[in-house]
């Protein structure tokens, strides 16, 4: 009897034997359905044996083996490095590489996301069509400037199908692409050399490609990916954000016409995640870009990884198996043998010390690639002297007001959503807590309520101080609501929008605000950090950030380095087409060192002094770290585990050269009804942290108790 060993998504660090009935084949790699108890689970089978020490009359045998691509070794072997380093159990990171099963009829995402024609999908596709009722649904749609979701709305179910196909066949695309944008450029000296030292590369070969925004990184990436598809390759292009994935999707489909490309990401729908999947795994795919989770795609023709914005926070996944993308993009291109290139404008200080000590190449593209386009000026506004208006100074109106009267368009910038970041009594002091976290309740006006941004709790605005009774209750400080009604006000003519989480819930929202801005039915966006990212905006010439300074009171020692990489991302929105572009940053600390480099666009003079201060403070990236968390009801069972974590850490250290600090309270010490605290372990050297952890861990496992829930984080992004 051939029994096969199946890892299944649960958290314990075991395989389970099932049974492989005669005549059917499940090599290892195989995506299987089984029994565990009274749960019927998929799992990967990732060996095989002639025998079980399972008592064969309580042997069961596996139900059914799914009929995709087995996993291929290289992806089998990529899991258990990922369970290996992450601490992770193997299942539990092979769920991750396992698309999902049987083709979910959930609605399209791309339906949600507003199209309009491209120039061959106006005038050389209604020559093609054959139905009436394709010829009719073209001529209704071709003069539209955007085909948004309000507008798919319509459409019957063949009008949908026709559409469908349409897009797929490239006729349509985004519409926040232009449709006359130059598909291709001819590369400038620096991207050239840049575009050179990719293709030279042979085998394993990182590269950090560090280029201010706008100096053309995308076209090197899409340069470089154009020549890896030609000679039979397969790129993997990993991009941080969803949204981005279809502006993203079409440059490469007017970039690279004859490639195919499919898209990878949490955001489509089951069935057109498993076709994409199904066509990485088959090689046909040329391209695949994806987030976080498209690292673990299958590519038996791997050429070429990209990951850009490689400093974005989301490749970090934060729970169940906390894996960093760009570290195991890096762990992948050393496997294959093929080059790594890590883009941004503002890189991880990790991989800066890495480009820097000369392990990772250097490529940079020091200036912007559209000649008439420069980097914007970067003004500072004293936010404790002068006028203010609901938080905007004069010289900030100003400015927006002239901006629109020029017909121009404007960014302004606060990390916070909701009205007021917290509800106040002045009489005694009181302010509005969450019940279940040890955060303040953000005030959400129109809505009238208090809610937390942590848990999802919500309550009514109390009329009164429950401490004190006084009814003189407001709101403090500032957040996107607050600043759009305030522009509301103050600047009565102008076309004002916000984007944030808020208003960006429902399907194609974001699309729908991003084509109206751009097609310039808004003149003042306001918005959250969701509008940081890579959107180009021709007539965006100014940018306000406002609140830039909570970010410096954090206690996280990431702090300062996150908030200058987005403000750098910020700033570079404006002026890239022609027109000049300024920023306008409100601030309590016009001379902090990070504003001041920032106004200067020089990432490299700060980031070297916020190295040196890691190294100085033995932290990350001159240190490495592990942090155990946990988390209970009960603070008395968090201190108790971490004690004993602490002792048990001290015990099986045995040679290892790794430091062990005491627990804490995590930053936020409540949770959702959590009590929660963590612990830091600390090596020089990566080896040593790495000799350390499964020890630790497997002490740990027998230690725990059900009451404490606890997580190993390897490298962790956040403290
Ligand atoms: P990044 O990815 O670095 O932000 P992009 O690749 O998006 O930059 O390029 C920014 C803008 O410059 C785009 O509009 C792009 O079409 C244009 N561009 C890129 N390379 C060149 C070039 N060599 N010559 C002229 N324009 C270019
Ligand atoms: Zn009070
Ligand atoms: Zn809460």
């Amino acid at each position: 009897m051939t029994i096969t060993r199946v890892a299944l998504p649960i958290a314990a660090e075991q395989l389970f034997d099932y049974w492989l009935p005669a005549g059917v084949d499940a090599p290892d790699g195989s995506i299987v359905r089984v029994r565990l108890g009274h749960r019927r689970l998929a799992g990967v089978v990732v060996a095989h044996a002639i025998g079980s020490e399972v008592e064969q009359s309580r042997l069961l045998p596996v139900e059914a083996v799914e009929p995709l691509h087995p996993l291929p070794a290289d992806l089998l072997e990529l899991a258990s490095f990922v369970s290996r380093y992450y601490q992770a159990a193997l299942g539990m990171v092979l769920a991750l590489l396992v698309p999902p099963l049987g083709a979910g009829a959930a609605a399209r995402r791309s339906d949600d996301v507003a199209v309009r024609f491209t120039e061959p999908g106006r005038t050389q596709l209604p020559a093609r069509l054959r139905s009436a009722q394709a010829i009719a649904l073209h001529q209704r749609i071709v003069q539209l400037d955007s085909i948004s979701p309000i507008v798919l709305a319509t459409f019957d179910e063949a009008e949908r199908r026709f559409f469908r196909s349409w897009v797929k066949a490239g006729w349509l695309a985004p519409a926040a692409v232009p449709v006359d944008a130059p598909t291709r450029v001819a590369l400038n000296a620096a991207q050239a050399q840049a575009l050179d030292a990719i293709l030279s590369a042979r085998g394993f070969a990182p590269m950090l490609l560090h280029g201010v925004t706008g100096s053309g990184k995308t076209a090197v990436y899409l340069a470089a990916a154009e020549r890896f598809v030609a000679d039979g390759g397969q790129v993997l292009l990993l991009v941080p954000e969803i949204n981005l994935t279809p502006q993203f999707e079409a440059r490469v489909r007017a970039m690279l016409p004859g490639a195919s490309a499919v898209s990878l990401h949490s955001g489509l729908a089951d069935g057109e995640r498993r076709a994409a999947w199904e066509a990485a795994a088959s090689g046909r795919a040329a391209i695949v870009l994806g987030t976080r989770l498209a690292v673990f795609a299958p590519l038996p023709k791997l050429a070429l990884i990209v990951v850009d914005e490689e400093h974005d926070g989301s490749f970090k996944q934060q729970d169940g198996v906390r894996y960093h993308a760009r570290d195991v993009a890096l762990f992948r291109g050393r496997q294959r043998g093929v080059p790594v290139v890590l883009g941004s404008a503002t890189p991880s200080l990790e991989s800066w010390a890495h480009a820097r000590g000369g392990r990772y190449r250097m490529l940079a593209l020091p200036e912007r690639a559209d000649p008439q386009s420069r980097m914007p000026d970067v003004r500072f506004v004293d936010d404790r002297e002068g006028r203010k208006r609901e938080g905007l100074s004069d010289a900030t109106l100003q400015a927006l007001s002239a901006c629109v009267a020029r017909g121009e368009q404007a960014l302004v910038f606060i990390n916070r959503r909701g009205y007021a970041p917290s509800y106040k009594c002045w009489s005694c002091g009181w302010d509005a807590q969450c019940p279940r976290c040890a955060v303040r309740l953000t005030v959400h006006r129109d809505a009238r309520q208090l809610r937390c941004h942590h848990c999802g709790h919500a309550q009514r605005l109390p009329g009164a101080c429950p401490e004190c009774g006084n009814v003189d209750l407001l709101p403090q400080g500032f957040g996107t609501q607050r600043l759009e009604r305030a522009l509301a006000s103050a600047l009565p003519t102008a076309r004002i929008a916000r984007v944030d989480r808020d208003t960006v819930r429902a399907r194609g929202a974001f699309a729908d605000v991003r084509d109206r801005f751009e097609g310039g039915a808004i003149d003042i966006l306001v918005g959250t950090q969701m509008l940081a990212k890579g959107h180009d905006f021709p007539r965006l010439t100014l940018v306000v950030v406002l609140g830039a300074d909570n970010a410096l009171y954090s206690a996280d020692f990431r702090a300062t380095e996150r908030v200058f990489a987005l403000l750098m991302q910020v700033i570079g929105r404006a002026g890239r087409a022609g027109l000049p572009g300024e920023a306008i940053l409100q601030t309590d600390f016009p001379h902090h060192p990070a504003y001041r480099a920032a106004a200067r666009h020089d990432y490299a003079t700060l980031a070297n002094t916020l190295l040196e201060e890691r190294n100085d403070a033995r932290l990350p990236p001159a240190t490495h770290v592990a942090l155990l968390e946990a988390q209970a009801h009960d603070r008395a069972h968090v201190d108790a585990f971490l004690a004993s974590a602490r002792d048990c850490a001290m015990q099986c250290r045995a040679g290892c050269e790794v430091e062990i600090f005491a627990p804490v309270p995590a930053l936020m010490a409540k949770r959702a009804g959590f009590e929660r605290g963590q612990m830091l372990v600390q090596a020089n050297r990566r080896p040593e942290l790495q000799r350390f952890l499964p020890a630790w861990r497997a002490q740990l496992a027998t230690r725990s108790s059900s009451r404490v829930r606890w997580a190993i984080d390897v490298d962790p992004a956040s403290f």
